[in-house]
């Protein structure tokens, strides 16, 4: 017999060691099943909007994960004639923006959950579920749970042992992301922290910072255009959609990830005591970037949630009920907001800027940053520690 609860999870991606660390820094014993011989994120960056870094900083991970990195002050996006499309500003309260590379942000995220005591393997693939609490792996082993998390990604085993997807879109339009490295002439204390957007027919090149050495590229085009997604990039391609970023595009490596766009609704996020988190519930396209801001904190309220009630089953419920509408909310706005991938430019500026509902539009778009996380109503704002950031949203660069 345990004397505490037990968690089994799938996946050592950023929602599944979100909710480990929250579980055993509640008193939980938690055991965390990723495939991958070792945990770790490929080379690209992510935005982290407010919510996120509440998350973070709820879990005690906002330090190490968000030093030395960027915070962005705005977005712009231009353009074949170099005419602006939209701008967007970014800042306190709620929407603010960070960009760090993944992988800094997985590192902090597992360092935490192990500090808090949770258990991880390596190289355990988790391939179903039973709603009466076990989680099954690879091996053969069955893994008895008071709460099992399917948290497994976009193609999770574990959900589909459940049955659980009522619709899966897969969108028109993919990407290619990567890291490249910054060299001394990129480096406008002003411009090189924007985040910036270009766009050529149903071509964009998306540059976001994330800290003095490194920056950020998403490289977006339809699926139906080969030739641009090709990976490794085929720069000749790029550069002739974009010849004004030759030094950008020159500096690209061999190690780019294309993805297609999907986007995920289940008929339930759980049965019994399984629930299913993250992407593998709702994954979604990343035009709002909060697909692993929105799966953290849906984590986070979980554990929370979990406090307040010995039955599992029926914390689930409500979980799903509270946190649901406005993970499909995040869903249908990063649809409608970007890439617009089949939208001539002209006529994605009449829509960014539209004199009646634009600041409706804004108000959609920036509430999912804006919302506090269950259980963390009375937790100050995450300030980062003075010279952590490497550039400040005034254009100055910070001391790390
Ligand atoms: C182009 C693009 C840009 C994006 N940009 C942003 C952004 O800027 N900001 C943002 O918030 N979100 C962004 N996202 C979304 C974000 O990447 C995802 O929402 C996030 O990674 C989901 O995390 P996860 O832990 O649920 O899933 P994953 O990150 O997919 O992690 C799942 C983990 O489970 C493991 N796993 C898989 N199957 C098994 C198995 N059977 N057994 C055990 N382990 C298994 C995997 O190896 C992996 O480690 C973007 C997505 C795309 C496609």
């Amino acid at each position: 017999m345990r004397d505490r609860r037990h968690a089994e999870i799938a996946g050592g991606g950023f929602t599944g060691l979100t909710l480990a660390a929250a579980l055993a820094q509640r008193g939980w014993s938690v055991r965390v099943h990723e495939r991958a011989a070792e945990i770790r994120a490929f080379g690209a960056g992510i935005w982290l909007w407010e919510n996120g870094v509440r998350v973070l900083n709820a879990i005690g991970a906002a330090d190490e994960a968000l030093t030395g990195c960027t915070e962005a002050p705005d977005w712009r996006s231009w353009d074949r004639h170099g005419r602006l499309i939209d701008s967007i500003a970014f800042g306190r309260p709620y929407s603010r923006v960070f960009c760090l590379p993944r992988e800094q942000l997985l590192q902090a995220i597992l360092n935490t959950a192990r500090r808090a005591g949770a258990e991880i393997v390596t190289g355990s693939k988790a391939v179903a579920a039973r709603p009466g609490g076990e989680l099954l792996t690879a091996d053969g082993t069955s893994h008895p749970a008071d709460l099992v998390c399917a948290a497994d990604g976009v193609n999770s085993m574990v959900r589909d042992s459940l049955d659980l997807v009522a619709r899966r879109h897969s969108h028109i339009d993919g990407a290619i992301r990567l890291l490249v490295p910054h060299v001394a002439s990129d480096y406008d204390e002003r411009e090189s922290i924007r985040i910036k957007e270009w766009w050529r027919g149903s071509r964009r090149v998306l540059y976001t910072p994330c800290n003095r050495d490194v920056f950020y590229i998403c490289l977006t085009m339809p699926a139906r255009d080969k030739e641009a997604a090709a990976v490794p990039v085929r720069k000749e391609v790029w550069r002739r959609s974009f010849p004004h970023l030759e030094s950008i595009i020159a500096r690209f490596g061999e190690e780019g990830r294309y993805d297609r766009f999907v986007t995920t609704h289940l008929k339930r996020w759980g049965q019994g005591r399984v629930a299913v988190l993250g992407d593998a519930a709702h994954s979604m396209s990343p035009g709002l970037g909060q697909g692993c801001g929105t799966s953290i904190v849906n984590a986070l309220a979980l554990a929370n949630m979990l406090e307040e009630d010995a039955d599992i089953p029926t914390v689930l419920r409500r979980w799903e009920a509270r946190q649901r509408p406005l993970a499909e909310h995040t869903q249908r706005w990063s649809r409608i907001t970007w890439p617009l991938i089949p939208w001539p430019a002209w006529c994605a500026r009449a829509y960014y800027n539209l004199p009646v509902g634009a600041s409706w539009i804004a108000r959609q778009r920036r509430r999912p940053s804006e919302h506090i996380v269950y259980g963390t109503e009375d937790m100050a704002l995450w300030m980062p520690p003075e010279g952590a950031l490497e550039v400040t949203p005034h254009g100055q660069r910070g001391v790390t």
